[in-house]
């Protein structure tokens, strides 16, 4: 006999298989990450085609049976169907996900992570957003939420006061003085925008992310320092089955298209098809 279960969720992945079903992954808040069926999504009338489509949030009615889930009904909260017309934050949107499938355990709950994957992909779906930006708030935001925020209000080695650029240590577990620097001998150089910039996402108001943007000298300055301090942690406490590589291409990808004119974002940090990512 089955069991029912309501539960409301992002659609992070999906793939077609036999003649007309899809098996979809969604991230779920109080259920984490969850595999589904939805048959019968891809004939003609099916409501289900456009709920199980990539980064759709809503309601699901999910019926259970022997430990296996069946989409039996889903209700849109918000498609976020302007991802699909802008490769730079679908590219963005795809990223997020990446990482949160990383971090994510098969039905163990992360809602904070939910929540903010939510507000991430709201905020790229406004016209005015920077990807750039939503990516880097995200980032240091989930780096709290797993418990590897850095620290920056001081030293992370002797407390001492900072002004301007720092160094970010990963062994010290955040921005070090120059005099902590040659102790430990490990640290990236950030420099004072940056610095400034990484404070600001870690109390910014996700609605006015919009009004936030970064520049080309710090983000390859992130892509520098920054992203190697992401690595470190997430490798250590993670199995991330090729998630560093794209971490690495993503940000080398940034770093490269760097100074390039706008004509060019139909290049995708990281790659997309239209089935299956
Ligand atoms: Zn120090």
């Amino acid at each position: 006999m089955a069991e029912y279960t309501e539960c409301e969720a992002v659609v992070l992945r999906r793939a077609d298989y036999r003649e007309s079903s899809r098996m979809v992954t969604l991230f779920a808040r109080s259920h984490g990450r969850i595999s589904a069926a939805a048959k019968g999504a891809m004939r003609p009338k099916s409501t289900l085609k456009a709920a199980t489509e990539l980064f759709f949030q809503g309601s699901f009615l999910l019926s259970q049976s022997r430990g296996r889930y069946v989409i039996a009904s889903a209700q849109a909260r918000k498609p976020h169907l302007e991802l699909s017309a802008d490769l730079e934050k679908l590219a963005c949107a795809v990223y997020l996900r990446d990482f949160c499938e990383a971090v994510l355990t098969e039905g163990e709950a992360q809602d904070e992570l939910y929540e903010l994957l939510c507000v991430c992909l709201d905020a790229l779906c406004r016209e005015e957003s920077d990807p750039r930006s939503v990516r880097l708030f995200f980032e240091v935001r989930a780096m709290e939420l797993l418990g590897f925020q850095p620290e920056m209000a001081a030293c992370a080695e002797c407390g001492g006061s900072l002004e301007g650029e720092a160094w970010l240590s990963a062994a010290a577990g955040g921005l070090v003085c120059p005099r902590c620097l040659e102790k430990l001998g490990d640290g990236k150089l950030l420099l004072g925008g940056t610095v400034a910039m990484l404070r600001r996402m870690q109390t910014w108001d996700a609605a006015r992310l919009s009004v936030l943007r970064s520049h080309e000298t710090i983000e390859r300055n992130l892509a520098q320092a920054w992203t190697p301090y992401l690595a470190y942690y997430l490798e250590r406490n993670f199995r991330l089955e090729g998630f560093l590589d794209k971490l690495s291409a993503f940000a080398a990808k940034t770093e490269s298209s760097v100074g390039r004119s706008v004509e060019n974002r139909g290049e995708l940090p990281c790659k997309s098809t239209k089935n299956g990512i």
